[in-house]
């Protein structure tokens, strides 16, 4: 009763090994070719899943481009500070509640689509991400994995410049760009997991580590997630979830991505991001160094200073 859900050029279809199988054609026409539409109906979809070997697979992944599994959510979550590594390494505190904000839903991209810059000054940060399945609201921690349809890999790219040039911090703009959401490369549901709590993440720029961890390190699970949010907002079907990033990113040591390199985002079990970083024309501020990123810069070479 397990499935992986990927967005074949637009349609949605099941993966398996290195096959996919259209989902509207294995169907005979009961699923549409939306992958959104797929989403709300997962028990289905589970049992379509289990049945591949009956059909005949519509190509070979090699041959095709993924695109974002969940292309047009209602809403994308983020959560800021959420690894222990990163908020000190941040020189923050850690937060008392889940310090969330909104990635624009048109910044969510495909697992190989390219990552538009438009500053010297753009940063990875890998996260593991949590696509709801069953609408709710006021969502019980207990009950809560029973609303996830699947989990993938993401990358909540941030503009340092855009993020801070006004105080408080603008990060919904910041990480909003336009590419800055790639996610994927499927949707693999919870059952086809050996042990979704606990997966090893990783981050890569052109073959050099620069993040290592394990999701099962995030201070706010996914569970207190989404029941902290739903005592807000109703989660609907599709609505996607950056769980935050671990310890690593470029902001702490100066090493942005640069025109040309590859990053590469992966998670056990789930999959790898590839995805080429190119710059393009400037933003108005991209030269601007505000004064909150410069004070973050120079606390952030501080405490590297003080621990050598
Ligand atoms: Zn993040």
């Amino acid at each position: 009763m397990a499935f992986r859900l990927a967005n074949i050029e637009g349609r949605a279809a099941l993966v398996s090994g290195d096959a996919y199988y259209d989902l509207e054609d294995i169907s005979n026409g009961n699923f549409s070719g939306d992958p959104m539409q797929a989403l709300e109906r997962l028990s289905e979809l589970s049992a379509l899943g289990a049945q591949l070997d009956n059909f005949e697979p519509s190509g070979q992944l090699a041959d095709v481009e993924l695109g974002p599994p969940i292309p047009n959510p209602k809403n994308c979550y983020a959560v800021g500070l959420n690894y222990r590594n990163h908020a000190e390494e941040s020189n923050m505190d850690i937060p008392p509640v889940p310090m969330v904000f909104t990635k624009h839903t048109s910044c969510i991209s495909g697992p190989t689509a390219n990552i538009e810059m438009r500053s010297d000054y753009v940063d990875y940060e890998a996260e593991l991400v949590a696509v709801i399945g069953k609408p709710g609201k006021d969502i019980a921690r207990d009950d809560a994995w029973q609303h996830v349809a699947g989990l993938c890999v993401g990358q909540d790219i941030s503009d340092r410049p855009m993020q801070f040039s006004a105080a408080p911090p603008q990060f919904n703009l910041g990480k909003s760009f336009d590419t800055f959401g790639p996610i994927g490369p499927v949707l693999t549901s919870l059952d086809s997991l050996d042990d979704y709590r606990s997966m090893e993440i990783q981050c890569d720029v052109s073959g050099e580590l620069r993040q290592k961890d394990n999701v099962d390190d995030l201070i706010f699970d996914i569970p207190f997630i989404i029941s902290y949010l739903s005592e807000i907002v109703t989660l609907n079907t599709g609505d996607v979830i950056f769980t935050g990033t671990p310890a690593g990113v470029g902001v702490i040591d100066g090493k942005y991505l640069r025109d040309g390199e590859i990053l590469t985002t992966s998670i056990a079990g789930l999959g790898t991001l590839r995805n080429r970083c190119v710059r393009v024309a400037d933003h108005s501020r991209a030269a601007i160094v505000p004064d909150a990123f410069s004070k973050l810069l120079a606390a952030a070479r501080e405490k590297a200073g003080a621990q050598k």
